[in-house]
């Protein structure tokens, strides 16, 4: 068996083209132009890639994005000041807080701070409990992008078994949420799960959100299986050891080019819904 490669950057690629034609009509119409605000809090230089990647993302599709860069010694006071202040400007239709914020601050707090109509990136409690109860909420990007790309190849998820290998906040929970909204039976392990190779064994989907390079081992992985593959490491390594899966998995996401391309993708596209409603 060859595996089906989802291809996440040629999918991104194909949305954008999209994006920018909706993008153009918008400004035509409006006069207005879709804005993400992106905030960056200290110098971790991934993180500083990523937001620059989210940045160039939204200009590539004629959106504007506005970076906000915020020192190492940032309180959780002051960043609240400043995701107010963004609420409050009207020009915005997304914030993207660039996780993860150093030590000293309280995320989740700042996380929260976020009005829900301008959380593209899905991070706050609200939009995840809407989200669970299937209410209108954008998604957390990285699992949303994920199911953007399983249906744009068309991969069945109604009563299969899928097993999300992790559980945080904007990963490995709301994956969970998303995969059981699709009517898949889920089961959800992290690092206190006993027997992790036995119950990977069961899945026909794995998501592998651990954060540890390939953790999740290819003889673990049931013939024909889906393998989904959030990491990335130094290396191009992702979460899972993918190399011997070509010949043994249904479908699989190569790292790079299969989650990370969605995430973004999906972090832009929401932003323009956003600007959609607000600009008309
Ligand atoms: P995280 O916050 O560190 O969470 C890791 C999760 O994995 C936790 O729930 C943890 O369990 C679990 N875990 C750790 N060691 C384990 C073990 N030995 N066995 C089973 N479970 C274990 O990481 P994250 O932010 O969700 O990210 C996960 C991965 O996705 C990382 O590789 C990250 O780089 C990647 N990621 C990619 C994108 C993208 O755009 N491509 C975006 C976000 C994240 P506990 O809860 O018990 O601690």
């Amino acid at each position: 068996m060859t595996a089906l490669l989802l291809d996440g950057k040629h999918c991104a690629e194909e949305t954008e083209t999209r994006l920018k034609a909706q993008v153009t009509e918008l400004k035509n119409r409006t006069g207005g132009t879709p804005i993400l605000a992106t905030i960056l809090v200290g110098g971790d230089p991934a993180s500083a890639t990523y937001v620059k990647m989210k940045g160039n993302a939204c200009r590539r599709v004629g959106m504007d994005s506005m970076a906000i860069e915020l020192s190492e010694q940032t309180t959780t006071d002051e960043l609240l000041a400043q995701i107010e202040e963004l609420n409050n400007n009207p020009d915005v239709h997304g914030i993207l807080l660039q996780h993860p914020v150093p030590d000293q601050i309280n995320e989740r707090a700042c996380f929260d701070a976020i009005a829900a109509h301008k959380d593209v990136d899905g991070v706050t409690c609200l939009g995840f409990g809407r989200m669970a109860m299937q209410e209108p909420a954008y998604g957390a990007a990285t699992p949303a992008g994920i199911m953007r790309l399983l249906e744009s190849y068309e991969i069945e998820l109604e009563g299969k078994h899928v097993v999300v290998v992790g559980r945080s906040p904007i990963l490995g929970k709301p994956m969970a949420l998303m995969m059981l909204n699709a009517n898949a039976t889920v089961t959800i392990c992290h690092s206190r799960t006993k027997n992790l190779p036995d119950v990977v064994k069961l899945a026909d989907v794995v998501v592998g959100a651990v954060g540890r390079p390939e953790l999740i081992k290819a003889d673990w992985i049931k013939e024909g299986a889906v393998v989904v593959d959030a990491g990335y490491h130094p290396g191009g390594v992702g979460d899972i050891e993918l190399a011997p899966l070509v010949n043994k998995a249904s479908a699989y996401t190569p790292v790079p080019g299969g989650v990370g391309p969605m995430t973004i993708n999906t972090l832009i596209l929401q932003t323009l819904e956003s600007g959609l409603k607000h600009l008309n």
